[in-house]
């Protein structure tokens, strides 16, 4: 891969906004370079751009060079950032596995470029020479997601490894829900794949969705190339701090994903034995995939007694699908008391 042919030739030309922060970063007592205001501290500081207390912190959790970390207002924001930085609207395209996370096609139309979608088998698994045969020359990135949502389950890594090795341009592994999976992350190869940008977030296992907070890790040209184009402060004071303090709750939040896996498994055996459940998938994330009769009849129900699942039956290779998320045990025997009620 060679990254100057990948980049747009606006983001190649960019001169980046250089903030105050930016220019200093030293020690310092006295700060009269950003036309902050002097009272309210610490609220009336920029944050760090770079957010570096915060990157040292996620390197030593994830053992990845602070170099290799770009941080984003969710994991929404790589995503975002990916098609401003390689893809040329209405001109180059994309590479996507179909059924998958739909902020890749979101943030495709936003920036005008073509996704080309590929069918992953009925079984949900991907076949990367497909993938690599959808791609052409103004194909700039494909994008994966494993374990994949809606379908729940990991992709096999010899195809994946297949993609990154096979494809000239950036393969983005969308690992949201990797903590939830047998399987464990690509992380540890990163150094092996220029190309490769994997994604996490503490949405998740860590149970930060509130905070937003979203992880790249890749080649450091690839991760300056973020840093160019993001907006400045991308990340807040708010948001960084507590992200600090959340960070040292690790055996916290090992605990959380040990007991919803628990109730992963519980959950699918309850379900499975409802008359109306046609089949629950196999999952290696926090929610299970589950094929109903009247999946939409069975959504408004539960509505109906304050219960929200997602409704997944018109999305393909879902049909009659509702995309259930691993609750607290409460919330989990609630839904299936509802369910029950039905029978
Ligand atoms: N990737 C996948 C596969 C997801 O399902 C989600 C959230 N639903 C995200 C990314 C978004 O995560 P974040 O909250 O970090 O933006």
């Amino acid at each position: 891969m060679n990254l100057e042919n990948l980049l747009r030739d606006n983001i190649k030309a960019l001169k980046p906004y250089s903030s105050a922060r930016d220019e200093f970063s030293g020690e310092a007592e006295v700060f009269l370079d950003a036309n902050e205001n002097p009272f309210n501290a610490p609220y009336n500081r920029y944050p760090d751009p770079l957010q570096r207390t915060l990157k040292t912190k996620i390197s030593e959790l994830k053992k990845v060079a602070p170099e290799k970390i770009f941080l984003g207002n969710g994991s929404d924001e790589p995503i975002d950032l990916i098609f401003r930085a390689f893809c040329e609207p209405g001109k180059d395209n994309v590479v996507t596995i179909d059924p998958t996370y739909g902020m890749y096609q979101v943030a495709a139309g936003i920036n005008n470029v073509e996704v080309r979608q590929v069918k992953l088998d009925d079984n949900y698994r991907l076949a990367a020479s497909e993938l690599l045969r959808a791609a052409d020359q103004y194909t700039k990135a494909v994008f994966v997601c494993s374990p994949n949502n809606p379908t729940g389950n990991l992709l096999e890594k010899s195809e994946i490894l297949k993609l990154v090795t096979g494809f000239h341009g950036i393969v983005v592994v969308d690992e949201a829900y990797i903590d939830f999976s047998p399987e464990s992350s690509l992380l540890p190869e990163l150094d092996q794949y220029p190309n490769l940008v994997i994604l996490q977030t503490f949405s998740k296992a860590w149970g930060m969705a509130g905070i937003r907070l979203g992880m790249a890790f890749a080649h450091p040209a690839i991760v300056a190339v973020f840093n160019k184009i993001k907006y400045p402060y991308n990340i807040n004071i708010l948001t960084q701090q507590t992200a600090m303090e959340l960070l040292e709750k690790s055996p916290e939040k090992n605990g959380w994903v040990k007991l919803i896996l628990e109730e992963r498994a519980k959950l699918a055996e309850e379900l499975a034995k409802l008359p109306f459940t046609q089949k629950v998938y196999p999952s290696d994330a926090n929610f299970l995939l589950v094929k109903m009769h009247d999946a939409r009849g069975i959504y408004t129900y539960l509505t109906e007694q304050k219960i929200i699942v997602r409704d997944r039956s018109k999305v393909t290779l879902c049909e009659d699908c509702l995309r259930i998320t691993i609750g607290s045990p409460e919330e989990n025997a609630q839904l299936l008391e509802a369910l029950l009620n039905l029978v």
